[in-house]
């Protein structure tokens, strides 16, 4: 180790920074949010320091560098742009053995300053030496996406329990306790916003515990999960968290097999099928499976393509979980529309073209599609439509019939998102012909309306194809 990594305690502590510029600015912010009293030492100052000046947010030394600018100093940041400036501030620090650090130059520092993590009371620095700052930047926002943004809350949760639980637990018992709460169904409660009933789910599990009972919040709960078209880029960061956390999994096909590559490698995977015509298990059967799960105390991802309430029966998953009293936790994901509009260059709205877009469903009941088609058929509106390949012929000639120009743009988009995505654009009279002999398969969304000319200027996914 070149460096001991410490953390200072700055709280009124007086603070000198030499130099007024943009650099400066950032370090005296990370000073000033620590507590720290900083006085600036510069001829003049870039407007983010002018305002906290005016304000009496840090105290200006409107002059050059001079050893008095150190007076009172407990640590010294040099950050002017002239590296001799830089050098006597290092040399007069470190005579009085002030910590001291030089703006990019290590070998005039005593420290060097960390990336940072901030998730306060929790402050996570990350150092490579000075070896590459940019390297420590992009741990850092590996660090950033891994750590939920309530990390911090979920310490201070944790805080205003310690007394209680220190007095009330022996201390054999401590540590499961806190490893019980601080990653179960309790920190998730607090990562997804709801402190106040993490606070007193911890209140009757430390009841429980002190009565040597057994735990009443128990770990079994259901989160039903958006994964999005089939990128995994795509996935939201609590999707992440979630699929590492599950003990179960349960997908259907429109999960991509990279999507799943990421949840926890000892999970439990279970396919529940639902292609059209091959439904592995029944919606019911679904249902009771992962309420069943729950109930045996297990963590159970319910993980579906695109997002869980577009189209996706998730309403009807969460009615059954509600009824048999099973905690649940749904996260959004990327919509098939979303997915298609960015990777296939088709806004699904246009200050031009576009002023409303409507998500319908072209599956077939007993043969026919059940639509408003005066609604649909409307000038300056995309149309959406999920599932609509088989009836396509159908979808086509009705929007025509009830007044769509036979010439409207229409793209048929098959497995968007990832590589394998393929993209068919027509007249909406050629569609149906188009699409077939191209033989496009399932997944495919399609898009009506004259947000499909843009596709030529703003495709970027295929570019290097075309
Ligand atoms: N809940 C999902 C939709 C489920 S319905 C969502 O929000 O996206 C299934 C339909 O979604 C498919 O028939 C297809 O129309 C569409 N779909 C899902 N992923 C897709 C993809 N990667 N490319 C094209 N269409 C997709």
């Amino acid at each position: 180790m070149d460096y001991l990594p410490i953390f200072l305690n700055l709280a009124d502590q007086p603070c000198a920074v030499i130099g007024g510029g943009e650099v400066a600015a950032r370090k005296v912010a990370l000073l000033r949010a620590a507590g720290a009293k900083v006085t600036v030492t510069a001829p003049t100052l870039c407007p983010a320091l002018a305002q906290l000046a005016e304000r009496g947010e840090i105290a200006h030394r409107a002059e050059a560098f001079s050893p008095a600018a150190l007076d009172g100093a407990v640590l010294v940041i040099a950050a002017t742009d002239e590296r001799a400036v830089n050098a006597e501030v290092s040399r007069l620090a470190r005579a009085q053995r002030l910590p001291v650090n030089v703006v990019d130059d290590p070998d005039l520092c005593s420290f060097i300053m960390p990336a940072i993590v901030d998730r306060s009371p929790v402050v996570i620095a990350a150092s490579t030496g000075g070896a590459s700052p940019v390297l420590a930047r992009l741990l850092r926002a590996r660090l950033e996406a891994a750590i939920p943004a309530a990390f911090g809350e979920l310490a201070r949760l944790a805080q205003r329990f310690r007394a209680r639980v220190r007095e009330r637990l022996a201390a054999e018992d401590r540590r499961a306790f806190w490893e019980r709460v601080l990653q179960g169904p309790i920190a998730e409660l607090v990562f997804s916003g709801r402190t106040h009933d993490a606070e007193r789910a911890l209140e009757q599990a430390l009841a429980a515990a002190a009565a040597r009972q057994p735990d009443p919040v128990a770990r079994g709960e259901v989160y039903l999960v958006g994964a999005g078209p089939g990128n995994p880029e795509l996935l939201t960061i609590a999707a992440l968290r979630l699929m590492q956390q599950a003990d179960v999994v349960l997908y259907d096909n429109l999960v991509s097999r990279e999507v799943l590559e990421l949840t926890r490698r000892d999970a439990e995977r279970i396919y529940v099928g639902k292609k059209r015509a091959d439904h592995a298990l029944r919606q019911e059967q679904i249902n009771a499976l992962m309420v069943e799960l729950a109930q045996k105390g297990q963590r159970v991802l319910r993980l579906k393509g695109g997002d869980p309430y577009v189209f996706g029966r998730g309403g009807e998953e969460i009615e059954s979980l509600a009824a048999a009293g099973v905690r649940f936790e749904v996260v959004p994901g990327v919509t098939a529309a979303s997915g298609v509009a960015a990777y296939a260059g088709i806004p699904l709205t246009h200050r031009d073209y576009a002023h409303s877009c409507v998500f319908v469903t072209g599956h077939l009941k007993e043969g026919v599609m059940d639509l408003d088609w005066h609604g649909l058929a409307r000038p300056k509106q995309t149309i959406v439509v999920y599932m609509g390949l088989l009836g396509l012929e159908a979808l086509c000639r009705q929007l025509i019939a009830h007044g769509l120009p036979e010439d409207m743009p229409a793209a048929v988009v098959q497995q968007a998102t990832v590589p394998q995505q393929r993209v068919v654009t027509a007249a909406l009279r050629d569609l149906a012909a188009r699409v077939a002999e191209a033989g496009l398969r399932p997944p495919t969304l399609v898009i009506v309306g004259d947000v499909v000319r843009l596709r030529d200027k703003l495709a970027w996914y295929e570019a290097q194809e075309r």
